[in-house]
């Protein structure tokens, strides 16, 4: 029987329509074409026009690799592609059943943005956030009554491939809206877990420490970067070592991640090495901005 379909093989509707991703870095973009493969609308929203352009080009290239590998068909992959829109402002979609914001990991851009949320769109409107670490009860405090709608909805890179989405309710989160968060995530082709509202949920709580020790190990000469790496990954079966995993997170991410952890949590080993800060400082920002721990010259 296919997902979308109940048992006669009539369409099902779908709870969730049309959604709004506020934020077209790494995870925004990914998240708007994860959507819209699965027959959501999505409005793709980032205040820089350059940052739309480019989550633009990451849809046209990665539908058109998946139309050269025959999993989808032109016609399909150019209907994937009709059912996103980019804009600087959400503004115009205040309808939507839900609004995802995977902007910068700051919890006063986060305010800020929850703030103008409750003011644009309508009272139904799940509002999620994809924060790594940041507290939904905090993020919540400034929307007032709406509270009961504001859910952690985390999404892991590349969102299109990985199968989790963490959810995490905040103190005020209503039944209703972890309810319709789930369907979501299913819709995507997700599955979702459960993890309880404290700094970095479960992922980056178990995450960041090993990721700043493997910068400490490099910084101390305990190896270098790519023997780390192997190590890891042969010794431990990491498919992916931590530099690496850094990297493709984004060198400025993970720090300001981890100095949430360090901030709520206390732990002085949540606190960035001076090594990862030192790149992030030089805009050495990992696959991003092209070199990071390592060099990506096709991507810079
Ligand atoms: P990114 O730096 O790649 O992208 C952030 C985007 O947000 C940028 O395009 C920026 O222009 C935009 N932005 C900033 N302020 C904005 C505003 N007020 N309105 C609209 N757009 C705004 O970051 P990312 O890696 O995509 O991370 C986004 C969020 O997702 C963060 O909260 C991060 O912690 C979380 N996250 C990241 C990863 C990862 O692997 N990178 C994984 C899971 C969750």
């Amino acid at each position: 029987m296919r997902a979308d379909r109940d048992y006669y093989g009539t369409p099902m509707e779908k709870s969730v329509k049309k959604i709004v991703v506020v934020g077209a870095g790494t995870m925004g973009s990914g998240i708007a074409l994860t959507a819209a493969q699965s027959g959501i609308h999505a409005v793709q929203v980032d205040l820089a026009q350059s940052q739309l352009e480019k989550a633009r080009g990451y849809h046209t290239k990665q539908l058109g690799r998946l139309v050269e590998k025959q999993k989808i068909s032109a016609d399909d992959a150019k209907s994937v592609a009709a059912r996103i829109v980019y804009s600087t402002d959400f503004s115009s979609a205040r309808d939507a059943d839900c609004v995802v914001e995977a902007a910068s990991e700051n919890p006063e851009v986060k305010k800020k943005l929850f703030k103008s949320f409750v003011e644009t769109f309508d009272a139904e409107t799940i509002l999620a956030t994809n924060t790594s670490s940041i507290s939904i009860t905090d993020i919540a405090t400034v929307t007032g009554s709406r509270a009961t709608h504001v859910i952690g909805m985390h999404f892991f890179n590349p969102v299109p491939v990985m199968k989790l989405v963490e959810v995490i309710r905040g103190l005020a989160t209503s039944d209703e809206t972890v309810a319709r968060s789930l369907d979501l995530a299913r819709a995507m082709g997700k599955t979702p877990v459960p993890a309880n509202d404290r700094a970095g949920f479960v992922s980056n709580r178990v995450l960041m420490p090993l990721i700043n020790e493997a910068f400490f190990a490099w910084m101390e000469g305990v190896a270098r970067p790519e023997d780390i790496d192997q190590i890891m990954m042969l010794g431990c079966n990491f498919p992916m070592g931590p530099l690496r995993l850094a990297d493709f997170i984004g060198l400025d991410v993970c720090h300001d991640i981890m100095m949430v952890l360090y901030r709520e949590l206390g732990d002085a080993k949540f606190f960035p090495c001076p090594k990862l800060r030192q790149l992030m400082t030089a805009g050495r920002l990992g696959d991003k901005s092209g070199c990071g721990v390592f060099d990506y010259p096709a991507k810079a």
